[in-house]
């Protein structure tokens, strides 16, 4: 993989990422279709989209890394031509109940009850069957205000793993990410940070954000890691996906982006207008013949106005949750491609005044 950085505005980044022969654009948003769909929504309909996530503790359950492996990897599986990153099953060890062992992790089986255990080389396996264009190191994420000592413990088990992950990685045609702990304290930060530039990943993932802290918290967090990490390499902020902290993160040079926030969202009738939403159930919208954004190139308001969207949204419900995905996404998209134009015309910073105050 390479990055290059195109054009930089103080601190926010545009750059090129060219990885197995495709190249995204940065900063990129990339939607979670986290057992190889996005629900209710064929990722055909996401032209925009460069790369998409999937999750290795859910495909190792379902159906099976072997099993995908034996259809030719996950990108014939889906379908999917364009790129995969993997998420390792770092964020279920914490988001699920689970028991920290000397070597792994024992996890609960969400499908049926049982008990498995994952470790650090399992889920590297696992994403090399997988055939992900992007693995990320099995990390170890705790609380964001947990005490210090914890989170010390957090980072050197992080730091094992990631070595362990390092060692069993031997696939040349997927890149392999760090990932950075140590909460909201700047010091273990920094520890992490270095202890994953040692070992010289392809790119490096700011890890345990967007589970609870302010955006001001995250923000010291990101902005202390900019200077610290190296700048030929990407950095991706795990988990975030509202417009206005995105903006506010490629402020502070990030990258990459994921979360399944957008589509979550749409299904339960908030879309996204910019730095802000509207409730398509709102009665207002019954004869609304406009599209939910006016100036939004989606499928979805390109071909339908709000008043035939509220009336799926309430007498047809699953069919609406396509149309309210694929925008939702694609606004994301396209705002992250307004801030990476700016960036690139060194006007980013009153894109971003204007962007939060519109
Ligand atoms: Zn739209």
């Amino acid at each position: 993989m390479a990055y290059k950085l195109i054009s930089n505005d103080k601190n926010a980044r545009a750059g090129l990422l060219s990885i197995n022969n495709i190249e995204v654009q940065t900063p990129t948003f990339m939607p979670v279709a986290t057992r190889g769909a996005i629900k209710s929504t064929p990722h055909q309909y996401l032209d925009k989209t460069s790369i998409l996530l999937a999750n290795a503790y859910h495909l190792h359950l379902r159906p099976g890394a072997q099993l995908i492996n034996d259809l030719g990897g996950l990108h014939n599986f889906m379908n999917w031509d364009k790129l995969i990153l993997t998420d390792s099953g770092g964020f279920q060890a914490w988001s699920l109940p689970t028991k920290l062992l000397n070597d792994g992790i024992e996890f609960k089986n969400v499908y049926d009850g049982s008990f498995f255990k994952m470790t650090p080389e399992e889920s590297i396996n696992t994403q090399n069957l997988l055939g992900s264009d992007i693995a990320m190191i099995f990390d170890y994420l705790i609380d964001y205000d947990r005490s210090d000592d914890d989170q010390m413990k957090a980072i050197e088990i992080t730091s094992q793993w990631a070595e362990k992950a390092k060692s069993v990685h031997k696939n040349n045609k997927q890149d392999l990410f760090g990932i950075v702990q140590g909460g909201l304290n700047l010091d273990l930060r920094e520890t992490s940070a270095k202890s994953m530039i040692e070992l010289d990943f392809d790119g490096y993932a700011i890890g345990g954000l967007a589970i609870g802290e302010t955006s001001t918290e995250r923000k010291k967090v990101v902005e202390h890691l900019n200077s610290i990490l190296p700048l030929d390499k990407p950095r991706y902020v795990m988990g975030l996906g509202d417009t206005v902290g995105l903006i506010d993160l490629i402020d502070s040079g990030v990258d990459m982006f994921d979360c399944v926030w957008p589509a979550r969202l749409a299904r339960h009738g908030k879309l996204i207008t910019r730095n802000s939403y509207i409730n398509i159930k709102n009665h207002k919208f019954m004869k609304d013949e406009k599209p939910i954004d006016t100036n939004c190139k989606c499928f979805t308001c390109i071909n339908y106005s709000r008043a035939y969207l509220r009336h799926l949204y309430v007498n047809e419900n699953t069919t609406s949750w396509l149309y309210l995905t694929v925008h939702n996404i694609i606004q994301t998209e396209q705002i992250i491609e307004e801030a990476r134009e700016s960036i690139l015309n060194s006007s980013f910073e009153s894109f971003k005044k204007e962007f939060i105050n519109e």
